[in-house]
């Protein structure tokens, strides 16, 4: 006795029966929904119980952060996109082939779930239990509530998450039944055309469904839209310390939207960064703490389906380990401070940034002082206080203490003297001199010494 494996229709929720519309001369069916820009993400709530769902623990650079269930899912998403997800890669069996819809619509990740949400939440996971042939099906809402989905794949199968496609014939492949269910979240129905990702039943592990076909491409452009010409397009990303560069085309000159992932599991469905405007091809952004690793996608200023580009993966930058500054060396009273003169700090030791501020408070106010620096530690008896720092010593602009005996400086490491000298991976100790003529004595003071580490 064989059990046809079948890929359910979208139930909908509270009405009798699935609306269809059948197209005259294609194979492909349309539910009659489809997306609003606001409902293009998914996440994946990991519940899977069978081992062989998440025994690939391989990265790949196409699909950051995520292995297992999550990543095969993701795979299944991805390959109803505008155009190739990153390269293309991460499918042995559609090398440089992921991302194949050519519509004005893309899936993007959001990262994973805590739990598996409510209908419209947009959560794919495992159901406990079994329903005779059934694999997975995807529920909705019809119009005019229609506002997401939720995709569920029975336990009583087991689960397979590749990455290759040799699954055991007693497994199902979660890529190729996912990429199936996915059709339904964006609004199609099965095709009549056997070959069809959209076709009602899978054939033996279902790895087959992994690519689009003729007919699903024909299906998805239909709800959609062919890739209009205006509609963005990311086709590459260079990430740095909370930054990334964004080169593509089709940008609006203001008001672009960049859509993250979120870094954690949770309740979010993603993380967005509004207002950044571009000259078309490149829009900087920051990225946000709670940002992590999945993809991301720019929305313009315009609306609809051609005012959202594809999705890309991204892997926000690490920040490079650079030890604080600290102080060190001896201070003396002064007349107006009997504790003394004290470095402080501000900005980053960032050389990228340059936005390094030297502060110093104790002194009296309204006198003349100097930060200088080297790059050797000492403490040597020097005017009426400590002299801190050895080696070739550099000096800086004179500058003046404050009415609250404080004196600040913004270090340019662009201009001299620290420039070609204070570089990534240098180190160096800062100092300040100031004039205390009421102190009398050698009529000078100085605050005690900082050293700092810079870095890239
Ligand atoms: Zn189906």
């Amino acid at each position: 006795m064989s059990i046809a494996k079948i890929l359910l229709p979208t139930a909908a929720l509270g009405l009798a029966g699935v609306l269809m519309l059948p197209s005259q001369s294609d194979a492909f069916s349309v539910l009659g929904t489809s997306l609003t820009t606001s409902q293009r993400h998914f996440r994946v709530f990991n519940n899977f119980t069978d081992p062989s769902a998440n025994d690939n623990v391989t990265p790949d650079t196409n699909f950051p952060g995520y292995t297992g269930a999550t990543m095969a899912i993701w795979k299944g998403a991805i390959e109803w996109g505008s155009r190739l997800h990153g390269n293309g890669n991460g499918d042995p069996s559609q090398v440089g082939g992921l991302g194949s819809g050519g519509a004005n619509f893309d899936f993007y990740f959001v990262g994973n779930a805590t739990g598996v949400g409510s209908i419209g939440d947009n959560i794919c996971s495992e159901l406990s239990g079994s329903s005779g042939g059934t694999l997975a099906f995807t529920e909705y809402f019809l119009p005019p509530g229609f506002n997401g989905w939720r995709m569920r794949f029975y336990s009583g199968w087991t689960w397979a998450d590749g990455p290759t496609t040799g699954i055991p014939v007693n497994q199902d492949d979660l890529q190729g039944v996912s990429c199936h269910e996915f059709g339904h979240a964006l609004g199609l129905d099965h095709s009549a055309s056997g070959g069809a990702t959209m076709f009602a039943t899978s054939t033996g592990t279902g790895t087959s469904a992994r690519s689009i076909e003729a007919d699903d491409i024909a299906g998805v452009q239909a709800v959609y839209g062919v890739a209009s010409a205006g509609k963005p397009i990311i086709s590459s990303i260079a990430t740095a310390l909370n930054q990334v560069t964004i080169t593509g085309s089709n940008f609006s000159a203001t008001n672009n939207q960049v859509w993250f992932t979120q870094a954690t599991a949770g309740s979010l469905t993603s993380v967005v960064v509004s207002g950044l405007s571009s000259n078309g091809t490149v829009i900087v952004s920051t990225v946000p703490a709670n940002a992590g690793p999945g993809d991301i996608l720019v929305k313009t200023s315009g609306s609809g389906n051609a005012s959202l580009s594809n999705a890309w993966p991204f892997i926000p930058g690490t920040a490079p380990v650079c030890p604080s500054p600290y102080n060190y060396c001896f201070v003396n009273p002064n007349s107006a401070d009997p504790n003394g003169a004290f470095m402080g700090w501000t900005g980053t030791q960032f050389i990228s940034q340059n936005n390094f501020v030297l502060f110093t408070s104790g002194m009296p106010p309204g006198s003349a002082g100097i930060y200088f620096f080297g790059s050797g530690l000492t403490a040597l008896p020097f005017g009426n206080g400590w002299l801190c720092v050895t080696g070739s010593i550099q000096r800086l602009p004179i500058v003046f203490t404050t009415f609250f005996g404080t004196a600040s400086y913004n270090l340019d490491v662009t201009a001299p003297p620290a420039a070609g000298l204070i570089l990534p991976g240098t180190a160096f100790n800062f100092q300040f001199w100031f004039r205390d003529a009421l102190a009398g004595g050698s009529n000078f003071n100085l605050s005690d010494g900082l050293h700092v580490d810079f870095c890239p």
